[in-house]
């Protein structure tokens, strides 16, 4: 069977990495995420997690140049499985990069799915993440509990809020979102095989429409 190849497209907040994290687990494919990819690398204090930092910190995107060399050791990486990429391609130049390197390797996507929510909804949804540093697990205090406060039901460890969950930087995650990444729906729309999904329902009903739309 040919390897799928899935982008995920949506806001921060639009719950696409916990979307991206179940499709990779019922397909057998490889979970793309730069965002996780950079906060190990801030986690580890390598050079380029502390470049890194001082732009996730206010909410702004990190070059473009740090992303590339990530995504091509994770495509190489993932070659054998598939994947589905989770916060990449972000801006134009990043969507107009992927082409170019899958078009390199032989591959092409199959799939883009967009998850479309409302900013406010957004705001008051990540005001209540919590996420484990250690195995990337994610919860919300009201919708996805823990059974046991502020523990991570998966490892055991701790359990936090990211630092750019806070409401400012929220708003300026939205505000980069709606100037750089929405170009790059178009961008995809325009090519062809782009679907919209609704993300404002509870996290079930949202992975059955995916599953739906991906057959
Ligand atoms: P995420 O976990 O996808 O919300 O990403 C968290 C932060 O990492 C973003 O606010 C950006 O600072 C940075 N980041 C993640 N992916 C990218 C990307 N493809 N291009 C630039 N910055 C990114």
């Amino acid at each position: 069977m040919a390897r799928t190849h899935i982008v995920i497209l949506g806001p921060p907040g639009s719950g696409k990495g916990t979307q991206a994290a179940r499709i990779a687990r019922e397909l057998g494919l490889a979970h793309l995420s730069t965002g996780d990819m950079l906060r190990d690398a801030v986690a580890r204090k390598s050079d380029l997690g502390v470049e890194a930092e001082t732009y996730m910190k206010r909410g702004l995107l990190v070059s473009d140049e740090i992303i590339f060399g990530l995504i091509g050791e994770a495509l190489d990486a993932s070659k054998d499985t598939g994947w589905i990429m989770d916060g990449f391609p972000r801006n134009l130049v990043q969507a107009e990069m992927l082409t170019k390197m899958l078009g390199e390797r032989g591959e092409k996507i199959d799939s883009v799915l967009d998850i479309d929510v409302d900013s406010e909804l957004i705001v008051r949804r990540l005001s209540k993440r919590r996420v484990c540093p250690a195995c990337k697990a994610v919860y919300n205090l009201d919708s996805i509990k823990t059974k046991t406060a502020g523990v991570c039901d998966a490892c055991g460890g701790p359990l936090v809020k990211r630092p750019d969950d806070e409401e400012n930087t929220v708003r300026r995650r939205l505000a980069v979102y709606k100037e750089q990444t929405a170009p790059v729906i178009e961008f995809f729309r325009k090519r062809g095989g782009l679907v919209t999904v609704n993300g404002a329902g509870d996290i079930e009903e949202i992975f059955a429409e995916i599953r739906r739309v991906l057959k």
